[in-house]
């Protein structure tokens, strides 16, 4: 791995230099909410609504074929760092569009919609969704909903004490009615990175079908999604250094030929008569309206940023930070929850203090220009399974610095005092 100037990584973005709270300088560890972006990526936004503006895949002039230039080499260069095909990903305004995009194609199969071909991903009442106790509603919501819509059954495996996904119950949890198992691919709340090849051969020795939440982990890890041998992966631009409002569903080519549509109307047609309609080939067909263009672009753009700098580099960075981070375990009244070792996770560290309410744990550490996320971080069931209602959570990304976290763990080690709880 070459040596990567981390100062100056950091000094392409922006709003990193500006100032809270009357003049403290910004110690931004609220990442894994949403990161921030470097200069290329809002450059890229403002290049095309100054330069290409244009509806793609209609216009007869040279605008529009330059901003479908734009769009498509954008989900090629998102399709490269991702190790998928191009046709193999399906523009969505988020990871939860993504994730319902797959859900809504099952229950539509379900329903006979899309023919022989998507037989295949109709469920049937007494079938089975696995998940775990450690998914973000994002990757729960959208499995409940299908469940009631079609009669599967819901299963789940759950998190050891350790924070990590369980799977010493594998053989009952994953069984002949398994047609879906969907998972994360690292926590928004612990940072665990989970047992993917596990998870996959449980998966497929059964023949159902995985569905990766990759949110977290595209803008962390090197993420080859055929290489791991997932059918279907969800991200969101915003996370990984993009824009907000875009995001893509990444869908093995076989799989997205065979899947009928969600959304449907302009754009994602072949033939349309008053009677019926034939789709297009995928992308296309899961691209309904009037596409996030310029957004796409800049996601685009983050992808190659990344890719760039190389993810090797950016794992060991954030490893270091990971173990800074760990050490908050040593102020007392402070608990971890999840893996307290910086290997095998991420640098996402969920905790709460003794004594002191999340909430004020964040105020506090606000006041010291420390932003950190407070509350349930979308992920009620993995606080329940601890026992809390609420954690403080402090995420790195590549602009990081060491100083920033050891600023973090001194404001931190306050504030159990602050509050008279020592
Ligand atoms: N999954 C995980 C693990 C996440 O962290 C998030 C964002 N907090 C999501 C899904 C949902 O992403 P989005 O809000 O961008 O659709």
């Amino acid at each position: 791995v070459a040596p990567v100037d981390w100062a100056a990584v950091r000094s392409d973005f922006p709003l990193l230099g500006r100032t809270v709270r009357g003049g403290r300088p910004l110690v931004y560890l609220d990442s894994a909410a949403t990161s921030q972006k470097p200069n290329v990526v809002l450059e890229a936004e403002v290049d095309f609504y100054e330069q290409r503006n244009a509806a793609v895949h209609r216009g007869a002039h040279q605008l529009a074929e330059e901003a479908t230039d734009a769009f498509e080499s954008a989900r090629a260069a998102v399709a490269r760092f991702v190790g998928a095909g191009e046709d193999e990903i399906v523009w969505t305004s988020g990871a939860t569009a993504a994730i319902n995009l797959v859900a809504y194609a099952f229950s539509n199969a379900s329903l006979g919609r899309g023919g022989a071909a998507a037989e295949r991903f109709a469920l049937r009442p007494g079938d089975e969704i696995v998940v775990t106790e450690a998914e973000h509603h994002a990757n729960l919501v959208p499995w409940q909903e299908l469940c009631a819509r079609t009669g599967a059954v819901l299963r789940w495996f759950g998190v050891g004490d350790d924070g990590r996904v369980d799977l010493s119950d594998a053989a009952s949890v994953v069984g002949e009615r398994t047609r879906i198992v969907a998972f994360g691919h690292a926590s928004n709340v612990t940072g665990a990175i989970a047992p993917v090849a596990a998870l996959v051969a449980a998966a497929r020795a059964v023949g159902a079908y995985t569905v990766m939440d990759a949110c977290q982990s595209v803008p962390h890890l090197p993420v080859d999604l055929r290489a791991l041998g997932v059918d279907f992966a969800a991200f969101s631009g915003h996370k990984m250094l993009g824009p907000t409002g875009v995001g893509a569903l990444y869908g093995r080519r076989e799989l997205l030929e065979a899947m009928p549509p969600f959304l449907t109307g302009g754009s994602m047609v072949e033939v349309v008569t008053m009677e019926t309609t034939t789709y297009a080939p995928p992308p296309q067909r899961f691209e309904a309206g009037t596409q996030m263009v310029a957004q796409a672009v800049g996601m685009g753009v983050a992808a190659q940023w990344l890719d760039e700098l190389g993810m090797p580099a950016v794992v060991a960075h954030e490893q270091a930070l990971a173990a800074e981070l760990l050490r908050i375990a040593e102020i007392p009244g402070v608990r971890v929850i999840g893996p307290l070792e910086a290997a095998d996770r991420l640098a996402v560290v969920s905790f709460v203090v003794d004594g002191v309410h999340a909430h004020d744990v964040g105020q506090v550490l606000d006041d010291h220009g420390v932003a950190v996320r407070v509350g349930h971080h979308c992920a009620q069931p993995l606080h329940r399974r601890f026992g809390v209602a609420a954690t403080a959570r402090a995420s790195a990304s590549v602009y990081t610095t060491i100083d920033e976290v050891v600023a973090f763990r001194e404001a931190l080690a306050g504030v159990r005092a602050f509050f008279g709880a020592e």
